[in-house]
C-alpha cells in the first residue's frame, strides 16, 4: 500500500515507490496545491521526474494549466514522455518533447543556408510565404493524415524523434506540426532557453497561445540554472565580427556605417592589443571615444541608423534567396545592450583575448551579466508554481536568493536512497592542486594515488581534473604509461561529436577489461553523461575546480558580496566549484543498484568548510586517508570485493 495523496495515486503509474519518493511528491504536491513554489533537493534513483509530474499533473487538470518541464538534454526530454506513456496505463495525458527548428527542419536548402536559429526562422518563413517549402502545409491543403497526426500529438505523448520519423516518411514539417499542436498539449518537456530567454520565450508563448500564468514550471537539473542565466544575459562583439560587418558595409555601400566600423574596429584593436587575458573597461569612456573621436554626436541614434540598416541588408538577402546574416544587425544590437546596461552594476564591461578553434588567437568586447536573477525572477514571479529540484541544490537558502525565488517557496532536502554500502567515498590527505603547490612531484604523487584506484578497480574508473591546465599536466607527467589500462581523455576545443564517440569507446571497456577516462570538472561529460554499471566503477576527483581568479570572477565576488554581504566569495567562488566537484563525483551512482567508489584526490575536500557544501549521502560515510601508499589500494579493493 503506497502513502500518496488520492489525487496523485490516480496518476502515478507504478506498484511501489522509491525510498523518500512519497516523501518528495507529496512535498510537490502540496506546495502547488497552495501556488506556492517548491525547491527540492534528491539524488539520482530517487525518481524525480515521475515523481514531479504525478504530482503536478493532478493540479493541472484541475485547474487548466500547462506543464513545462526544462531539461538540459534532449534525452532527459525523452525521459518525460517515456513517464508519460508510463502514466497512459493510468490515466491518459498528452505530452511532447520540443525541438527547436534547427533540429527538425527537412528541408535542406533551408538547413544548408541558415548559420544560426534566427536565420533559418527567417528562411523559413520566406519559404512558406512563397509556397517553396514542399513539407509546409498550410491550412487549406492540410489532409485528413495530416489532422489525424496532430490530433495524435495533441492526446498522447510524443517524443520528438518519434514525430520526426514519422514526419520524415510522409513528407510532413515535423516542426510545424508540433507547433500546430502545443496550445492542445498538456506537458511540455523543452530546453532552458525556450523558458529563460525572453525573445525566445515572446515567441514561444505565442505558439503555446497560453502565458507563464497558466503553467507550472518544473526545472530539472536546476543547478545549472544560475550558469545558464547569466549566459543568456551576457553578449559578445567579436572582432571577425566587426570585419564582416565592415565588408557588408562597404558592399552595400553605406559609407557612413562602413566609415564608423572601420574606425571603431581600430579602436577595439588599439584597446585589446595590451590585454593579456581579460580586463575590465569603462562603458562610458568607449562611448565618450564613440562621441568624441567617432564624431558621434548622438550614439542611440546612430546605433539606431545601423540597426535599421542590418535589417534591411537582411530582407535584401532573403529577397536573393541567401541566408539572410547581417553582422552590421548584430553589432546594433550588441551596441544599443552597451547602452541599456551602462548604469546596471549587475553587468560588467570586459575586453579580452581569446583563441579559436582554428588557433588564431583575437579578441573581443563582452557585455558580462552578473545577476541571474534578473533572467531567473521575471519567470518565477510569473509562473503558477515552480518546482525546482536537482540532485545538487545545497545550500537551498543560497540557490533562493541567487535566483530570487518567490519568499512563500517550500524548502526540502531529502535523503539519498542508495544503500550505504554501496558507496565508498575517499578523501586523501597530501595530495592538492592548489595553485602554490603544483609541482612535478606533487603530480607523480597524484598518479601514484590514482593507478591504485586503477589497478583495484573491477572495470572502468573516470578521472576528472580542475582544469584542462591539471588535466594535461598529468598527462606531461606521465599518466598514460602509469596505468595498466587504455586512457582516453578529453582535450580542449575537442567537438561534441568527437567526444561522445570517445566516450561511446570507454563505455564499452566497462564490458571486457576496463579502461580510464579523463576530463575535467565543469566539462560535457562531467555533466552530461551517466556511467551506470560497469561503466564506472570508480571516480576520482583530482583538485578543487576553483575558478581562475579572473577579473569577472573577481567583479562577481563583489556583486555578490554587495547583495549578500559576506557571501560573496562563497557564493561567487566557492559554491560553483563545488557544484562541479560533486556533479562530477556522481557519475558512477545513477541507479539504485549502482555501486561506486568516489575517491578526492585534494585534502582540501577533508576540511569542515569543503565538506559542508558535500551532499549527506557522500559526506556522512566519508573516509580521510593518510598519504601512504598502499592504503587507499587496500580501501577499494576490499570495496570491490577483489
Ligand atoms: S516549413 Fe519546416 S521543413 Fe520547411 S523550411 Fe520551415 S522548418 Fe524547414
Amino acid at each position: 500500500m503506497i502513502k500518496l495523496p488520492e489525487a496523485v495515486k490516480a496518476y502515478f503509474p507504478y506498484a511501489s515507490v522509491r525510498p523518500h519518493q512519497d516523501r518528495f511528491i507529496g512535498t510537490v504536491y502540496e506546495a502547488v496545491k497552495e501556488q506556492r513554489s517548491a525547491l527540492i533537493e534528491g539524488s539520482n534513483g530517487l525518481g524525480k521526474t515521475i515523481s514531479a509530474l504525478s504530482a503536478c499533473l493532478p493540479i493541472a487538470a484541475e485547474k487548466d494549466l500547462k506543464i513545462l518541464y526544462v531539461a538540459r538534454t534532449h534525452r532527459q526530454h525523452e525521459r518525460v514522455i517515456e513517464e508519460l506513456k508510463a502514466v497512459c496505463r493510468k490515466q491518459q495525458v498528452s505530452g511532447v518533447s520540443l525541438r527547436g527548428r534547427n533540429q527538425m527542419c527537412l528541408n535542406t536548402f533551408a538547413a544548408k543556408n541558415a548559420s544560426d536559429a534566427r536565420s533559418l526562422m527567417e528562411i523559413c518563413e520566406l519559404l512558406k510565404a512563397k509556397d517553396r517549402c514542399p513539407y509546409h502545409r498550410a491550412p487549406e491543403d492540410q489532409t485528413y493524415e495530416y489532422l489525424q497526426l496532430q490530433h495524435h500529438i495533441a492526446t498522447h505523448p510524443c517524443k520528438a524523434s518519434e514525430i520526426q520519423r514519422i514526419c520524415r516518411k510522409k513528407g510532413i514539417c515535423p516542426y510545424e506540426l508540433v507547433k500546430a499542436s502545443l496550445p492542445d498539449v498538456t506537458v511540455i518537456a523543452l530546453s532552458y532557453l525556450y523558458v529563460f530567454d525572453p525573445v525566445i520565450r515572446a515567441a514561444f508563448f505565442k505558439n503555446l497561445d497560453s502565458q507563464l500564468q497558466k503553467t507550472i514550471l518544473i526545472v530539472d537539473e536546476a543547478h545549472n540554472l544560475p550558469e545558464t542565466a547569466i549566459e543568456i544575459a551576457s553578449s559578445s562583439l567579436s572582432l571577425f565580427v566587426l570585419r564582416q560587418a565592415e565588408l557588408e558595409a562597404s558592399k552595400y555601400e553605406n559609407k557612413d556605417v562602413a566609415a564608423f566600423i572601420n574606425f571603431f574596429r581600430k579602436e577595439v584593436e588599439k584597446l585589446t592589443e595590451k590585454v593579456s587575458h581579460e580586463e575590465i573597461i569603462s562603458p562610458e569612456a568607449i562611448l565618450e571615444i564613440i562621441q568624441k573621436q567617432g564624431c558621434i554626436s548622438n550614439p542611440r541614434d546612430f546605433f539606431e541608423h545601423m540597426h535599421e540598416v542590418g535589417s534591411s541588408v537582411r530582407r535584401s538577402l532573403l529577397a536573393e534567396g541567401k541566408n539572410p546574416r547581417s553582422y552590421i544587425h548584430g553589432m546594433s544590437e550588441f551596441l544599443l545592450r552597451w547602452l541599456e546596461t551602462i548604469d546596471d552594476d549587475s553587468y560588467i564591461n570586459v575586453a579580452s583575448k581569446y583563441t579559436t578553434r582554428e588557433k588564431v588567437k583575437t579578441a573581443k568586447l563582452e557585455i558580462v551579466a552578473l545577476d541571474p536573477a534578473k533572467v531567473t525572477e521575471p519567470v518565477f514571479s510569473a509562473a503558477y508554481a515552480n518546482v525546482i529540484m536537482s540532485g545538487t541544490l545545497q545550500p537551498l537558502e543560497a540557490y533562493a536568493k541567487l535566483t530570487k525565488l518567490p519568499e512563500n517557496t517550500v524548502q526540502c532536502v531529502l535523503p539519498s536512497p542508495f544503500p550505504k554500502e554501496h558507496v565508498l567515498p575517499i578523501v586523501c590527505l597530501g595530495v592538492t592542486t592548489a595553485m602554490e603547490k603544483r609541482t612535478p612531484e606533487m603530480y607523480r604523487a597524484i598518479i601514484k594515488r590514482i593507478t591504485e584506484v586503477v589497478q583495484n578497480t573491477p572495470a572502468n574508473t573516470g578521472i576528472f581534473a580542475a582544469s584542462f591546465d591539471v588535466l594535461n599536466a598529468l598527462i606531461a607527467e606521465g599518466l598514460e604509461h602509469a596505468l595498466d589500462k587504455p586512457l582516453f581523455y578529453e582535450q580542449r576545443g575537442m567537438s561534441s561529436k568527437a567526444n561522445e564517440k570517445m566516450v561511446a569507446e570507454f563505455k564499452a571497456c566497462g564490458k571486457g577489461g576496463g579502461a580510464v577516462f579523463l576530463g575535467v570538472q565543469g566539462g560535457r561529460t562531467s555533466e552530461g553523461v551517466d556511467f551506470p554499471g560497469n561503466e564506472m566503477n570508480s571516480v576520482i576527483i583530482v583538485g578543487v575546480p576553483y575558478a581562475e581568479p579572473t577579473p569577472r570572477v573577481k567583479a562577481q565576488i563583489e556583486y555578490y558580496e554587495k547583495c549578500f554581504p559576506k557571501l560573496g566569495r562563497e557564493y561567487g567562488y566557492v559554491l560553483p566549484a563545488m557544484k562541479k566537484a560533486v556533479q562530477a563525483a556522481g557519475r558512477p551512482i545513477r541507479t539504485l543498484e549502482d555501486r561506486g567508489a568516489i575517491v578526492f584526490l585534494d585534502y582540501r575536500f577533508a576540511t569542515n568548510y569543503c565538506r559542508s557544501f558535500l551532499p549527506s549521502w557522500i559526506n556522512s560515510g566519508l573516509k580521510v586517508l593518510p598519504c601512504r601508499d598502499e592504503v587507499l589500494a587496500r580501501e577499494i579493493r576490499a570495496f570491490f570485493n577483489l
